[in-house]
């Protein structure tokens, strides 16, 4: 069995709100808006794994009207979801993902993120990168950040 899934998700920069990216808090004067944490990163990498297991996308599991999910940890969300993958009898071989902002700086935090997502997915395969938009678009105007993320589903572990 193997499974790939896709996702895509973009915030709104905010004043007076954290910026939280693959559940680390990066220091900066702008945040992402939202109605949890605005993670975008994991938001991404979330409905990539709903995608692969064919079951929709995350505003339909975690309705942004439910205030269960106010403040929410992303991350949390996260494992809620790799419950769904577990059920399935399926692990993640692979995540690659791409976050777009032209500012701040995020290759200092990309490490911690991917420790934090190695241990949230299971998987040893995780890469994570950023890129600016050269100052074009919503990411280049500053006024929000995007995301995509990249995963493969297989039945078992594969070693390469
Ligand atoms: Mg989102």
């Amino acid at each position: 069995m193997f499974r790939i899934g896709f996702g895509y998700d973009a915030h709104r920069l905010v004043k007076d709100r954290p910026l939280i990216l693959g559940g680390i808090e990066i220091p900066y004067s702008l945040g992402l808006e939202g109605h949890s944490d605005a993670d975008v990163l994991v938001h991404a990498i979330m409905d990539a794994l709903t995608g692969a297991l064919g079951k929709g996308d995350i505003g339909r599991h975690f309705p942004d009207t439910d205030p269960a999910y106010k403040g929410a940890e992303s991350l949390k969300l996260l494992k809620e979801v790799m419950d769904w993958v577990k059920a399935a009898g399926l692990v993640v071989n692979n995540l690659d993902a791409t976050i777009v902002a032209q500012r701040p700086r995020l290759a200092p935090f990309i490490p911690a993120m991917r420790e934090r997502l190695i241990t949230a997915l299971g998987a040893d395969h995780v890469n994570i990168k950023a890129t600016t938009t050269e100052g074009m678009g919503f990411c280049g105007r500053e006024e929000g950040i995007a995301a995509y993320a990249v995963v493969s589903l297989t039945g078992e572990k594969v070693d390469a």
